[in-house]
């Protein structure tokens, strides 16, 4: 039996705990609102902790999904924080998309203490997590690695060493900064046809049989723009969040990324506009308005 600790039952933690309720696991969830545990519990086998000390104390691998390393240090040292109540022994499994340099300082905190640090983020999407087949990175030594391969394998398909702790972070704030990338690069070239007298449903067609496809073109234009559900999956704020993780990161290592810096420039401005609550890929309705254009089929 391997006792975990799960905590943030958010959009993405709660489908990726789900994977962790059944043999050889035994679960105990905590999650800042406690009514989300307690919604978590009603559906699946777990143990609810009312403190996220309460949740790790015995925990042999405590596994975090919080929105940045900026929670995950609160949790740790926060008023109820956890690093008195981990066991030595432990492994802290991040699926945090954080950021390298506070991942590494986590590290070496719970390495003084016995508690070994994995940074794990994932990409896959909710749907990923559901279904259990998540792209996991994660960073830091193997031998840590092989003692939580089971929990990882648990809710990843492809698990990737990426390198030292922070590693797998890095690797996250890239490809998400692609991902904004894409998003915002797909509705300006969208926006631009449609003024030009070409349905966007029509001009995806083309494009995704063509050069300038991507995820953004072939899944997420198609599912969620055109048919304007903009369902909330992933919050723009976090993308926001991972967007000015890959920017700094290049700046500190003096790579000149002018496009990636753009991208987190515009979604900055479509946080503020679209607030904290918004889905990632509504940065598109920042383009239409500026534009006054709807990526929309013409019928
Ligand atoms: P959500 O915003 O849906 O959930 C965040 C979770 O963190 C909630 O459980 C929330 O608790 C908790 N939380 C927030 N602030 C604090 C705090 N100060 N102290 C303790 N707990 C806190 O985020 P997601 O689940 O979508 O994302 C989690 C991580 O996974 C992020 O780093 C994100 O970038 C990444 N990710 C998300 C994907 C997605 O598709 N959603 C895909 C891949 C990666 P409460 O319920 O109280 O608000």
């Amino acid at each position: 039996m391997i006792r975990v600790a799960f905590l943030g039952l958010g959009d993405i933690g709660a489908p990726i705990a789900s994977h962790l309720t059944r043999d050889p696991f035994e679960l105990t969830v905590w999650n800042r609102t406690a009514s989300r545990a307690d919604e978590f519990a009603a559906e699946h086998k777990v143990s609810v902790a009312r403190t996220a000390a309460d949740a790790v104390r015995s925990a042999d691998v405590v596994v975090t999904c919080l929105p940045s390393s900026a929670e995950v240090e609160a949790v740790l040292h926060g008023e109820q924080g956890i690093l008195e109540a981990l066991r030595k022994g432990a492994v802290v499994v991040d699926c945090t998309s954080g950021d390298p340099p506070t991942s590494r300082s986590i590290a070496a905190e719970l390495g003084g203490r016995g508690v070994d640090f994995i940074d794990a983020p994932v990409s896959g999407g909710t749907a990923g997590a559901k279904a259990g087949t998540l792209t996991v990175m994660w960073g830091g030594e193997e031998t840590v690695f092989e003692r939580v391969r089971s929990v990882i394998e648990a809710f990843g398909k492809k698990i990737v060493h990426a390198g030292g702790v922070g590693a797998g972070d890095a690797l996250k704030a890239v490809n998400n900064a692609l991902l904004a990338v894409h998003i915002l690069s797909t509705a300006e070239g969208l926006a631009v046809l449609a003024k030009a007298g070409v349905d966007p449903k029509i001009a995806l067609d083309v494009i995704n049989a063509s050069s300038g496809r991507s995820n953004s073109s072939e899944n997420l234009f198609p599912q969620r723009v055109l048919t304007r559900e903009f369902p909330r999956t992933f919050r723009l704020a976090l993308l926001d969040k991972d967007i000015g993780i890959a920017a700094v990161l290049a700046e500190d290592l003096e790579v000149r990324t002018p496009i990636i810096a753009l991208a987190a420039e515009r979604f900055h401005e479509a946080r503020e506009k679209l607030g904290e609550e918004a889905d990632h890929v509504e940065a598109v309705r920042v383009i239409e308005d500026e534009n006054g254009v709807k990526i929309a089929a013409f019928k």
